[in-house]
């Protein structure tokens, strides 16, 4: 393996990965949860070993990049594996439900004889939705027209005119013939340029859309000059989520985005109306992680209220590998019990076209 750092090192690694490179072989233990307190969140063990291997990894590479018979896997056949660490990271999520409500204006042509209401005001907050209630952390969208909101306003389109100038030829009844793109003249084979036929040489033909009218009936009223306009209620379900994530290994930047939607195993899980941050009476660890998440809860848009939160600390297994080809380094994760792979920098480009593999086939 030394020999394999050195080459490394000689194919230039930057800063960055020289930080990896010391924490080779890290323990592939999770904190040890039989003495912690779990209140409610009920441990599931850590089963099995998660701890990959270079075969391993090399294999899960090849399964996400394909194309096992042409130059686009050679990396990940051929390439060397000059870095390899196992360790987990731990993730302490809040994630906070919430119902927003607002109210939006819908407009239509008003049409006669159609009954306008009284153009009355609700709280929105005091429609009984609960009927209509998705269950916790789903989300959900619901709008309904609220009755006896209708008003009838001139179209703001037409400023009460039912009908504008004509968009098209913007009211001057010619608009630039597309046939010689408004030269009038039109190029031969033979490079000699000869008058257009469509629009006699002007340049100009006349406009279809308006029929040389220069106005058009305005499409928002239909041509009415009046709107109806009525309130419609508009109730979201949503979660918003923050996370924290801390890890065993020495590097402590990996990419958020690699745990965001990782399988781990959940080591607590509490749901309140507001959650406190979890004290673990062995581990200032978990015990901070879970404060700094509690401390970091989404805020709350004015539009909206809190129903529920829940609080998720996990414990995710990570394989950070790096690889040399030729004289690329390319680095690469697995994260998850469901082994996610995430790739950046890999150095032959996905093939999306036509390639001796005939994997396209099946896009
Ligand atoms: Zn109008
Ligand atoms: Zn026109
Ligand atoms: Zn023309």
């Amino acid at each position: 393996m030394k020999q394999q750092l050195a080459h490394a090192m000689v194919i230039g690694i930057d800063d960055k990965e020289k930080a990896w490179l010391p924490a080779r072989k890290k323990l592939c233990l999770p904190f040890n949860f039989s003495k912690v307190d779990h209140k409610s969140g009920a441990p599931s063990s850590q089963t099995g070993s998660c701890e990959l291997d270079e075969a391993e990894v090399r294999q899960l590479l090849m399964d996400h990049v394909g194309h096992r018979y042409c130059s686009v896997s050679e990396p990940a056949r051929k390439g060397q594996i000059v870095f390899l660490e196992n360790f987990f990271a731990y993730a302490g999520t809040l994630e906070t439900f919430i119902e927003e409500r607002e109210t939006v204006i819908e407009k239509e042509p008003y049409v006669s004889g159609l009954y306008a209401g009284e153009g009355l005001q609700y709280d929105i907050w005091e429609l009984d939705v609960n009927a209509d209630s998705p269950q916790m952390f789903v989300e959900k969208e619901l709008r309904f027209t609220l009755p006896h909101t209708e008003f009838v306003q001139l179209c703001d389109n037409c400023n009460g005119q039912g009908k504008i100038i004509c968009p098209s030829c913007n009211g001057e009844q010619r608009t630039h013939c597309a046939k010689c793109s408004g030269i009038g003249l039109i190029a031969k084979q033979n490079r000699s340029l000869t008058r257009c036929n469509a629009c006699s040489g002007k340049g100009t033909v006349y406009c279809d859309f308006c029929d040389t009218r220069a106005i058009v009936p305005c499409s928002t009223c239909n041509g009415s000059s009046m709107l109806v306009a009525r309130s419609v209620a508009v109730v979201k379900w949503k979660t918003l989520s923050v996370q924290k994530a801390s890890t065993t290994s020495i590097a402590t930047d990996t990419p958020a985005e690699v745990l965001h939607k990782a399988t781990g195993n959940q080591l607590y899980n509490m749901q309140a109306y507001q959650c406190n941050p979890a004290f673990f009476p062995y581990s200032n660890f978990f015990s901070s992680l879970s404060s700094e998440v509690i401390a970091n809860r989404a805020t709350v848009p004015p539009s909206a209220r809190a129903i529920t939160e829940r609080h998720i600390i996990s414990s995710i297994p990570v394989t950070r590998v790096i690889m040399a080809h030729q004289n690329h380094l390319f680095s690469f994760y697995v994260t998850g019990y469901d082994r996610q792979i995430f790739v950046w920098d890999y150095p032959s480009r996905f093939c999306r076209g036509l390639c001796c593999c005939f994997e396209w086939l099946n896009f």
